[in-house]
């Protein structure tokens, strides 16, 4: 953090104290008994979709259609304060969770070696709507803590599909399918950690890392904050 970030962080923490985000306790946005509590992704999950599951490494899903990133990163599933978290992050202006949220991640796995860290990006409508995109936050995060080159310009989406929460599973993909295009040579023979904030099926990281890897990405890793599973 530079020393105008740190006097900044000062003011910020003067005006608006920060409050865990799950128990409203003073002193941090995320308190370490709230992410202690918080549930996590089992150690038995599919390496690409994240899904908990024991006896493989690779779901039925993934193995019959495998997808074009290699390996998900994830710490926690999407309950709790986590949850709690990225709602607020993500619909409610609470810009500043990223941070802390990507600290906690950080804290629970290790960043997969990559040459640079690209956000999984909004439509221009919803950018539009919203003011900014919450994985672009996650990302900036990231980058500023690990020095890992952010790029979030090279990957656009080109569909405004519906919010995936919306849809059942098999619609999920369809969805999303084709929704992302990336420039031409952008990302030729790199290696590239897609970022995202939450995952449910998968599919859209699948759809994102597809127009990744045909812009010449060399290969395709992926960073979630949690993965929702539906019961
Ligand atoms: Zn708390
Ligand atoms: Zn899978």
């Amino acid at each position: 953090m530079s020393v105008r970030q740190q006097v900044m962080r000062f003011f910020l923490d003067v005006l608006y104290p920060p409050r865990c985000v799950g128990c409203r306790e003073r002193g941090s946005w995320l308190c370490q008994r709230c992410l202690a509590a918080t549930p996590r992704l089992p150690a038995d999950h599919c390496r690409h979709c994240a899904i908990p599951m024991s006896g493989a490494a690779v779901c039925p899903d993934c193995w019959r259609d495998p997808p074009e990133f290699e390996q998900v990163s994830c710490a926690f599933l999407f309950e709790g304060p986590i949850r709690a978290a990225i709602h607020q992050l993500k619909y409610r202006g609470a810009r500043h969770l990223a941070e802390p949220m990507v600290q906690a991640a950080l804290t629970e796995l290790s960043v997969p070696p990559s040459d640079l860290v690209v956000p999984v990006p909004l439509h221009p409508r919803r950018l539009a709507e919203r003011g900014y995109n919450q994985s672009a936050l996650l990302a900036q995060a990231l980058s500023a803590i690990t020095n890992l080159s952010l790029v979030d310009n090279a990957l656009q989406r080109v569909k405004d599909t519906p919010a995936q929460v919306s849809l059942p599973g098999k619609e999920r993909w369809l969805n999303v399918r084709g929704a992302f295009h990336a420039d031409p040579g952008a990302f030729a023979h790199q290696s590239v950690l897609l970022l995202d904030d939450v995952a449910t099926t998968g599919s859209t990281l699948r759809a994102a890392a597809r127009a990744i890897k045909r812009s010449g990405a060399r290969q395709v890793d992926a960073l979630i904050m949690a993965r929702a599973v539906i019961h």
